[in-house]
């Protein structure tokens, strides 16, 4: 059994034992083939929509002797996987607008009746794909933040619960930062950053964090060379971004030490 990455591994970790999962965009079914060697899969669905990757997958599943239990199939998202045959759905290693994209389709489609668990891996747009969960009645059940490489990865792990949308509005009230502003600032601000990421800050969270603020400063300096107005009110929102992240981490690192 292969291993794997620090990242997929916490993806892997997220997947309920026992659960029938699809992995779209699987690239090399790296993944699958690890679910299933490892047991805590009884059955995958490697799904990819390029040939290279596909036929990397097939090569991968024969060579591991796991074709009765790793179905690789061709297709765009959920398009391959038909409605109640997978109880979770893990999406990893791209951006945030293609999984909402994604699961919107699958959704439309009706592939996620039955689904009861999401493992979501965006590289960059974290907050398209929490606000999908919360105005789709997903509940947010965990997050998880890891470093690999230099950049710092988030896994999100949504529940399909009745009461999702109670259990949301209470993960997503501010109260807990302590910070004096407007609730939708706070709350848009929970969404963008994690709202359980938050609540258990570790350096991770702070090197991802203290690694935008920089990017954010360097963003500041390009448009300080322009004199539009445009560029005053873009350089006015990101400052006051810059302030308002820079707050959170200095009250978290308070808690924490
Ligand atoms: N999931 C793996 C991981 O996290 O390591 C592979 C990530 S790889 C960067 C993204 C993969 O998603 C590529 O192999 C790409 O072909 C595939 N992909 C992109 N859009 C897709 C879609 N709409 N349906 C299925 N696969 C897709």
């Amino acid at each position: 059994m292969r291993a794997l990455s620090r990242r997929l591994a916490a993806v892997a970790d997220l997947v309920p034992p026992g659960a029938r999962v699809a992995d779209i965009g699987s690239d090399h079914a790296l993944l699958p083939a690890w679910l299933v060697s490892s047991g805590k899969s009884p059955f995958a669905v490697a799904g990819e929509v390029r040939d290279g990757p596909l036929k990397a997958s097939a090569a991968r599943i024969e060579a591991d002797g796991l074709q009765d239990v790793v179905s690789v199939r061709k297709g765009d998202g959920l398009a391959v996987v038909a409605p109640g045959e997978v109880d979770c759905v893990v999406i990893a290693g791209m951006g945030g607008a293609l999984i909402a994209s994604i699961l919107d389709a699958g959704e439309a489609a009706g592939k996620l009746h039955g689904v009861r668990t999401l493992v979501l891996q965006p590289n960059v747009g974290e907050d398209i794909v929490r606000r999908w969960l919360l105005d789709h009645g997903w509940h947010l059940a965990s997050e998880r933040i890891v470093e690999e490489d230099g950049r710092w990865y988030e896994i999100l792990e949504a529940r399909s619960l009745k009461d999702a949308d109670r259990l949301n509005a209470a993960l997503y009230d501010p109260s807990f930062l302590g910070l004096d502003r407007p609730a939708e600032r706070l709350e848009a601000l929970l969404i963008r950053m994690g709202p359980w990421l938050l609540r258990h800050p570790d350096d991770c969270l702070f090197g991802k964090w203290l690694s935008e603020l920089d990017k954010l400063e360097s963003v500041c300096r390009q448009i300080e060379r322009s004199d539009s107005p445009e560029a005053a009110k873009k350089l006015r929102d990101l400052r006051e971004e810059i302030e308002l992240i820079g707050e959170v981490l200095a009250c978290l690192q308070a808690v924490s030490s």
